[in-house]
């Protein structure tokens, strides 16, 4: 079986001290549970990752993330990372393709894919972003766009142990809003479908649901057939609200 992934994603969110009690708090409690079924991935904001690397120790039960790389390996590019530079920073996991950077930074599918190599090359496993608007919903068009982003994102060389794929309805980030059970389950089974049409090894990737959820409805989006954890932004950032979630796997 597939094993599952609980991610937050911080965005930008997270400063000090709080930033470090966070993470030795949940350190904390997931010591008390050695038995929890789920990898358990945290993506701070990068200038974070070396000092929470510190904190959890080489060997944690929480693996860090980074939430955006360069394509390139090094150069002038100011302001941005290397995935290489994240793996130097402790990472593992590094997203590519959040509707956010798509939305704020203009990148596309063909950049995102690029993206995706470098976390691969870097040694990252690649959490690769996808989603419709509420435009493309109500136009019928979700699975389409989704299948789209999904040809054009997920590069040659994706497999299920170095790519993850979240499906994160745009419209249902931040919002309080989610698909219901049944569209989450048909987005996520025709996602499975797809990916397995282009190559039948990719059709085990983790497929994550992302956008508002919180406690109140992780269970039961996490029981949904093809739904193989969650990428989390709100809920992850305190860990009364991020804790129920990680129980429900
Ligand atoms: P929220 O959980 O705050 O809706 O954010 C979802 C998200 O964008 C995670 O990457």
């Amino acid at each position: 079986g597939r094993q599952p992934v609980i991610a937050g994603n911080w965005k930008m969110n997270g400063r000090m001290p709080g930033a470090t009690a966070t993470i030795a708090d949940l350190a904390a409690r997931l010591a008390t549970r050695p038995g929890a079924a789920c990898a358990v991935v945290i993506c701070p904001p990068a200038p974070l990752l070396p000092v929470l690397r510190e904190i959890l120790g080489a060997n944690s039960r929480i693996a860090l993330g980074g939430q955006d790389c360069h394509a390139g390996t090094s150069g002038a590019h100011t302001g941005d990372v290397a995935a290489e530079m994240l793996a130097d920073a402790g990472a593992a996991y590094c997203i590519v393709g959040h509707s956010e950077r798509r939305a704020d930074h203009g990148e596309d599918d063909r950049s995102v894919a690029a993206k995706a190599v470098a976390a691969h090359r870097a040694g990252l496993t690649a959490i690769v972003c996808v989603g419709e608007t509420l435009a493309e919903r109500e136009a019928g068009r979700a699975l389409d766009i989704v299948a789209g982003q999904l040809d054009g994102s997920l590069p040659d060389g994706a497999t299920p142990a170095n790519t993850i794929i979240a499906y994160e309805p745009v419209w249902a980030i931040g919002t309080g809003r989610t698909p219901t059970t049944d569209d989450v389950a048909a987005m996520h089974r025709h996602m499975r479908a797809h990916i397995a049409k282009r190559d039948a090894a990719l059709g085990d990737c983790r497929l994550l649901y992302g956008g508002s959820v919180k406690a109140a409805n992780a269970a039961e989006l996490m029981a949904v057939a093809d739904v193989d954890g969650a990428l989390v932004g709100g809920a992850s950032l305190a860990v009364d609200d991020f804790w129920p979630i990680i129980e429900t796997c």
